[in-house]
Parts: C-alpha cells; sequence; structure tokens
C-alpha cells in the first residue's frame, strides 16, 4: 500500500497542471469573504526538495516546473503559480516544491481552514511539522482522507474546496473517488470538488469519468494536459486531467488563458495537447474536442 511516494513525482506535468487548478480556484473563490475550508484528502509530504538522495536522478520535476521555472511567461496564471512556488525558493534557484497542502497553507487567509490527510507513515512527519502551530487553522492528521472527508462535510462556513488525488496505486482508488463525491455531494453539493486523474490506458479511468457523469450534478469543468503520445503498453503516465464539479466563475477562463503556453512549454511531441471545457457532466467529460490546442497548431500560431 506504501510504494507510493510523490516525492519522485513533485513538480511533474501533472502537478503543475493540479497546482496551476488549485491556485486559480482558491483566488476566485476568495472573492468572496465568507472563510473557505480547504480538504486535502491526499496530501503527501508538504514539501519536496528536488535534489534529495530520495529521488536522484528519477525525479520528474525537470519535464514540468523546471520547464517553466525562471523562463518569460506571458499568461496570469502561470505568473501567479510561479509566485506561488518562488515563495519557497526565496534564493531563485529551484530547491524545493510545495504539494498542495503547502500551496494552500501559502495562499488561505486569516479565516479559512486547512485539513489534510495523508496515510504514508514517512510523509505525516513532515507533513504536521510543516503544519503546526495553527491547530486551529491547520491540521493535518494520518487518517484515511476517503473516510475523513465524510466527517467534515458540509463545513461550517458552508463553503469548501475538496481536492482528491489519490495515488491510483491501488485499483480500488478508483471507485473510492466515486464513493467519496457521492457522499460528499450529499452531505455538501454546493462544495467545489476537484478530482485529479491520470491520462493511462485504464478502464478504470473511462469509468471513473463516466460514472462522475451520472452523479447529481450541475456544472463540471474538465481541464486536460496531454504532454505526449500514449507508450507502446499502455502504461505510461501521458498526460492528466482534473474535474472541477461546481467550478468558480472565472476558472475556464483563466485555465484557457495558459493552456496553449503550458502545452507548448511541458509538450514532449506533436501529440501534446490541453483542452478545457465547462458544461453539464456528461458534455465536459467527454473527449478532447476538435478545438483542443495541440503543440503543432500553437507552433503553426506563433510562425504567421
Ligand atoms: N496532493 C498532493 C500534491 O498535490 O502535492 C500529492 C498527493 S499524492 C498524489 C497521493 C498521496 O496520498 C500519497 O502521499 C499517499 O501516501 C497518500 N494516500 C494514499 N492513500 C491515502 C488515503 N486513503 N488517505 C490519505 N492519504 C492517502
Amino acid at each position: 500500500m506504501f510504494a507510493y511516494r510523490h516525492a519522485f513525482h513533485a513538480g511533474n506535468h501533472a502537478d503543475v497542471l493540479k497546482h496551476i487548478t488549485l491556485i486559480e480556484t482558491l483566488r476566485l473563490m476568495q472573492q468572496k469573504e465568507t472563510p473557505i475550508w480547504v480538504i486535502d484528502t491526499h496530501a503527501g509530504a508538504g514539501l519536496y526538495t528536488l535534489q534529495s538522495a530520495l529521488v536522484r536522478d528519477k525525479a520528474e520535476w525537470p519535464t514540468g516546473i523546471g520547464k517553466l521555472w525562471e523562463k518569460p511567461h506571458q499568461s496570469a496564471p502561470i505568473g501567479r503559480y510561479l509566485e506561488v512556488i518562488s515563495a519557497f525558493n526565496p534564493k531563485k534557484k529551484l530547491t524545493h516544491y510545495p504539494g498542495s497542502p503547502l500551496i494552500a497553507r501559502h495562499l488561505i487567509r486569516e479565516d479559512d481552514r486547512l485539513r489534510a490527510f495523508e496515510m504514508h507513515p514517512s510523509d505525516i512527519g513532515p507533513l504536521q511539522t510543516a503544519l503546526k502551530g495553527e491547530p486551529r487553522r491547520l491540521k493535518a492528521e494520518r487518517k484515511d482522507g476517503f473516510q475523513q472527508l465524510r466527517a467534515l462535510l458540509p463545513p461550517a462556513s458552508r463553503r469548501g474546496l475538496i481536492l482528491i488525488d489519490p495515488p491510483y496505486e491501488m485499483r480500488q482508488d478508483y471507485q473510492h473517488v466515486i464513493s467519496a463525491l457521492k457522499e460528499g455531494i450529499a452531505r455538501f453539493a454546493n462544495g467545489v470538488y476537484m478530482v485529479w486523474y491520470p491520462e493511462v490506458a485504464r478502464f478504470q479511468v473511462d469509468r471513473l469519468l463516466r460514472q462522475i457523469t451520472a452523479l447529481p450534478i450541475q456544472e463540471v469543468l474538465h481541464v486536460r494536459l496531454t504532454v505526449r503520445s500514449a507508450l507502446k503498453d499502455g502504461l505510461g503516465l501521458k498526460g492528466s486531467g482534473m474535474v472541477v464539479i461546481n467550478p468558480p466563475f472565472g476558472l475556464k477562463e483563466a485555465l484557457e488563458d495558459c493552456l496553449p503556453e503550458l502545452t507548448k512549454a511541458l509538450g514532449q511531441d506533436r501529440q501534446a495537447r490541453g483542452s478545457v471545457t465547462q458544461a453539464d457532466a456528461k458534455t465536459a467529460l467527454g473527449q478532447h474536442k476538435p478545438g483542443a490546442v495541440s503543440v503543432s497548431s500553437i507552433r503553426k500560431m506563433s510562425s504567421s
């Protein structure tokens, strides 16, 4: 159960997409004053040392944040993302990468709350250390995030951002995501639920998206970033997607603003493409739309 260590993946292309979506969602939700509860069901270790002996040359950040760091950028969401990452690298050299709970801790306001769950025995200690000192506002526990979600919903302020980001190391995770969403929505229909999923050739991924369309939800945003063509075995991560249930107003526009640039920076071959759709669940969770931005169309755009 504990084979998965996020340290290897910290700052990869999937983290970049997930964390930009998280930062933009939180920013837009914070345009209203009512406090927000951020619930991170699968939080990881918090802060990752990019050159650590643990990851050595298996680290994936060079093909993610490594492609954006200290490079010129145009879109505001990428600028805001880099600003957050810079706060953890004050000497300008990229040495550390913050995971979702530390990004949330960095952005939440005084009255907002962060609840984070992590099961790995080696990752919970650093996470608790990173979130210590303000027990009412920040809390990290070694508990099953799927189960704990039930206990926390609805949050006292009736405003919540729930990030569900399991490793999908065990195939049951796909089913657990659906059960957690079903129960979560029954208790707290207005919550903003963000689910990350890997773009791998597994029937479980298609089933997960299909099952989300059957939930009693109105509006869904679906953002995808494919960075390369599939490997022959179909198993390597060729990209990732985020499903945001009840997306805040303006999220689609923010992601549309940065996806062409992200696709160009992180794309590894001509199959690279990004797309964002917001609609009812059935429409939003369909395949990449013909209008999706691909690396070849960006190259054409920039040379014309
Ligand atoms: N959300 C983090 C981020 O964006 O920086 C990355 C999380 S990583 C993809 C998934 C984490 O979930 C791993 O650290 C793993 O140990 C943890 N995990 C696995 N099963 C869990 C469970 N049932 N409850 C809480 N954490 C779990």
